[in-house]
């Protein structure tokens, strides 16, 4: 037929391709593991990732098969992201700060073929190693120099660099099918065991597309990038391939998340733009004012993955003159759904309607639909004010998760976020409550349901149940609720104690409060949101 477009496949690869042939000479900047500062081009970027690919390719890896990474954000890991994916296999990025018994489990799950880590993670890699079958080989993402002198991964572990040279940076990315799979990313269930969410190639292009308009993250050549959302939190956001999609300078943090380090690399960098969690901020905006300094090159930060409050907009804004963009998005979208950015005639609004404004999670994006539905399924109307269950649709959103067997979460065809919202008449989403049973604590989930089971372990626990309390510092922490047996003397500071070792350190509770009885619905099922209503702000308080 005569007058039809070029059909070219919407793959991770041709992003790095992209960035190579017109912005070969843009910088990556990564603060290392081993301390040091790494500074190189995209296209060094891209001759390594394709050595990468070949070596891959030596390690049997097939298309299709998942390779982990457990790894900061740095220049390998952005190597990885694109020798991984742009040759068909699947880039399982691994949180860190998991038990070792649920790395185990979502490595397990995922039948990761091979494991990359960083440094930082022998120790953590090494204890999980023993309790998995099926990753082949452990890559140590370090030079020889670096290697561990003595490993219990012993033969089966290989070295980064030594992969790099021994491999040559001949390699033609194979054109994948663009809805084939390009990463992974597990996100903690409200029940149960950790979900995988498989992003395609197609899927993962559209979103970086997306994210990266004016409206959106408003990301250009002229930016230095600084993600300091993890590369293993949902692909920090999206912000590896947008950086090669316009051809930005890349600011990667490495290990050190604490204000100073932040503020010194930001200057240093002459960081334009960056994101990341509220806690994160925090720490930046103390260490900043403890100094009296400003920013001289940020002009504006992306906030989301917990809400954003005015004051930290304010404090943003008024004090720094760096705009902030309140993000909403999760692990089931690839995350970005909302941003909150002005419409035109917002821009004149005096400055508490703009902060009101701010305080939501703010606009769709092209390529995501919303509403909010009450009990029935009806549609709520866009009124600011009518609040119900956040449903979305679109191009980068889940519709099953991966290897599972339960049914599709999508209610005709649409995906139930598992938060509450209003949307008001001119599209602005705000959060108001959530109603998945889980802590978001520091930007990091907490499985409720995993702190109530090994309460249930002690023998003076009747019940238990465990809620997220507002949080000063990390926005919410557990807070456990129990009921004693008859007889029982059980103590808190005796029970706290007793998950030591049973679940990853920071997913202890902070507090325990023994309660008479917790309040039951007509299901059966404990009622979570009168008790958050009761203890919500007990961290605040004490
Ligand atoms: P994750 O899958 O870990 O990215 O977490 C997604 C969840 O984090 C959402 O469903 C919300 O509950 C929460 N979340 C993300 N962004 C925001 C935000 N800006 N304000 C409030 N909650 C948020």
């Amino acid at each position: 037929m005569q007058g039809l477009m070029m059909q070219q496949p919407l793959v991770v690869a041709s992003l790095l391709t992209h960035a190579e042939r017109h912005h070969g000479e843009q910088l990556i900047v990564s603060r290392r593991v081993e301390g040091d500062v790494h500074r190189y081009t995209y296209r060094q970027l891209a001759k390594r990732a394709r050595r990468m690919a070949n070596a891959l390719a030596t390690l049997g890896v097939q298309p299709g098969e998942r390779v982990g990474t457990l790894a900061w954000n740095g220049y390998r890991h952005m190597e990885l992201y694109f020798a991984v994916s742009g040759s068909g296999s699947v880039l399982h990025t691994l949180n860190p700060r998991l038990h070792v018994d649920q790395l185990a489990y979502i490595i397990e799950h995922a039948q990761d073929r091979v494991v990359f880590f960083d440094m930082t993670f022998l120790p953590l890699i090494e204890s999980v190693a023993p309790l998995v079958r099926s990753p082949k080989v452990y890559v140590a993402m370090t030079d020889r120099a670096n290697m561990p002198q003595e490993s219990s991964l012993a033969d089966r572990l290989l070295c980064y660099e030594d992969l790099i040279n021994l491999h040559d940076d001949a390699f033609d990315w194979p054109l994948v099918d663009e809805n084939s799979a390009c990463s992974l990313c597990y996100t903690s269930g409200t029940t149960g065991n950790p979900k995988g969410v498989l992003y395609s190639h197609r899927s993962t292009v559209l979103h970086t597309y997306a994210a990266a308009l004016p409206d959106a993250m408003n990301c250009c050549a002229s930016d230095a990038i600084l993600p300091v959302v993890p590369m293993f939190h949902v692909n920090a956001w999206g912000l590896p391939y947008i950086a090669c999609m316009v051809g930005a300078k890349l600011v990667f943090p490495g290990p050190a998340l604490d204000g100073k380090s932040l503020y010194e690399l930001i200057e240093e960098e002459q960081v334009t733009m960056s994101a990341g969690v509220p806690t994160v901020w925090q720490g930046l905006l103390a260490h900043v004012d403890a100094l009296g300094a400003t920013f001289s090159s940020m002009r504006r930060t992306v906030i989301g993955g917990a809400a954003c409050s005015t004051a930290m907009t304010e404090a943003f804004q008024n004090c720094h003159r760096v705009d902030v963009l309140h993000a909403w998005g999760m692990t089931e979208l690839s995350p970005i759904g909302t941003i909150c950015s002005f419409k035109g005639f917002q821009r004149s609004l005096p400055m508490p309607q703009q902060l009101e404004i701010q305080a939501k999670q703010g606009r769709s994006l092209y390529g995501i639909d919303m509403k909010v539905v009450g009990p029935q399924g009806e549609e709520l109307p866009w009124d600011g004010k009518s609040a119900g269950d956040l449903m979305v649709r679109g191009h980068w959103v889940a519709q099953q998760y991966f290897a599972s067997d339960d049914a599709s979460p999508l209610r005709d065809g649409w995906f139930p976020t598992g938060d509450i919202a209003t949307i008001d008449g001119y599209g602005f989403m705000q959060i108001t409550d959530r109603s998945k049973d889980v802590i978001k604590s520091g930007g990091e989930w907490i499985s409720s349901s995993a702190i109530e089971n090994v309460a249930y372990l002690h023998p003076g626990v009747s019940t238990a149940v465990c809620i997220a309390a507002r949080h000063p510092k990390w926005d919410e922490r557990p807070l456990l609720l129990v009921v004693k047996k008859p007889d029982s003397k059980l103590a808190g500071d005796e029970l706290l104690a007793y998950f030591d070792g049973r679940v990853a350190r920071w997913w202890k509770p902070d507090a325990v409060v023994f309660v008479d009885s917790v309040p039951i619905g007509a299901t059966g099922k404990v009622l979570k949101n009168q008790l958050r209503e009761r203890f919500g702000s007990y961290y605040l308080t004490v």
